[in-house]
């Protein structure tokens, strides 16, 4: 009797909740709570079966000096599936990324955690750009990290320093799909990475930082690394919930997921 019991409220609770038949049942309500430094797995996927036409974008991050979990794996996600038509999933675990990666359309990777210099990650970041994988590399991404390779076709370079206050930034190419309802110039409160193009980078310029409190000159913040299989877009900024709640940071992160996607459409 009480099984049967239960099993009649979980039934009617399924049915009075608007959930899509798709939403996918292992998706937690929330990472936010997670410790800041994590790499545990959390045991997300992508909804199946997969819609048409839904994008399938997962979040990569992990590592120090932030709020990995919150900022990117919760709040970035919220931003991208609140704009329609995208679904995510999101992991501060090496091997959760490799195993969902595959199935993507998209990776957001934010991370400085010395697992992503890992030969069996940087490899299957190469095989899905390869293949035509969309990627938007933001904030700790950007920075110059040890891993072979991996500034040099990602980022075109990379930061080793950076300010931090109320930084201006100027859209230097309103044309471009990323910077679309982008305000041509706008204030956000966050790191400034002091980036810098390695020699013979091919990058598309899109916004840069004027300059801050430990410099007098600007530097990119958004860029396009250009590359003969995929479509990479660079976004230093991000560094904690001043930034990821910016009416123009949330902008520019659902445009570039789109853009990027859109390879060899
Ligand atoms: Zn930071």
């Amino acid at each position: 009797m009480k099984h049967s019991f239960y099993c009649a409220l979980f039934a009617g609770a399924l049915l009075a909740a608007p959930v899509p038949a798709a939403e996918n049942a292992d998706k937690p309500a929330s990472l936010a709570d997670l410790p800041a430094g994590t790499t545990e797995a959390v045991g997300q996927g992508f909804a199946e079966p997969r819609e048409d036409g839904v994008l399938r974008v997962l979040i990569v991050g992990s590592g120090d000096a932030h709020n990995f979990p919150r900022y990117w794996l919760q709040m970035d996600g919220e931003t991208l599936r609140e704009a329609g038509g995208i679904d995510t999933a999101a992991t501060p675990n090496l091997d959760e990324a490799l195993e969902l990666l595959p199935q993507a359309d998209v990776l957001v990777f934010s991370g400085n955690h010395r697992q992503y210099g890992e030969a069996r990650f940087q490899q299957a970041l190469n095989a899905f750009a390869d293949q035509g994988g969309g990627l938007v590399m933001l904030h700790a991404a950007t920075w110059v990290h040890p891993w072979e390779g991996y500034n040099s076709r990602f980022v075109g370079g990379g930061s080793r320093g950076h300010g931090f206050m109320d930084v201006e930034v100027t859209v230097k190419n309103t044309d471009h799909p990323v910077m679309r309802g982008v305000p041509e110039s706008f204030t956000i409160t966050d790191e400034s990475y002091h980036h810098e193009f390695e020699d013979g980078a091919e990058y598309e310029l899109l916004a840069e930082n004027g300059p801050d409190d430990r410099t007098r000159k600007p530097h990119a913040s958004v860029w396009v690394k250009t590359d003969d299989k995929a479509r990479i877009v660079c976004i230093t900024h991000g560094h904690d919930a001043r930034a990821h709640e910016n009416p123009a940071y949330r902008t520019m992160l659902v445009n570039a997921v789109r853009w990027v996607a859109e390879n060899g459409e």
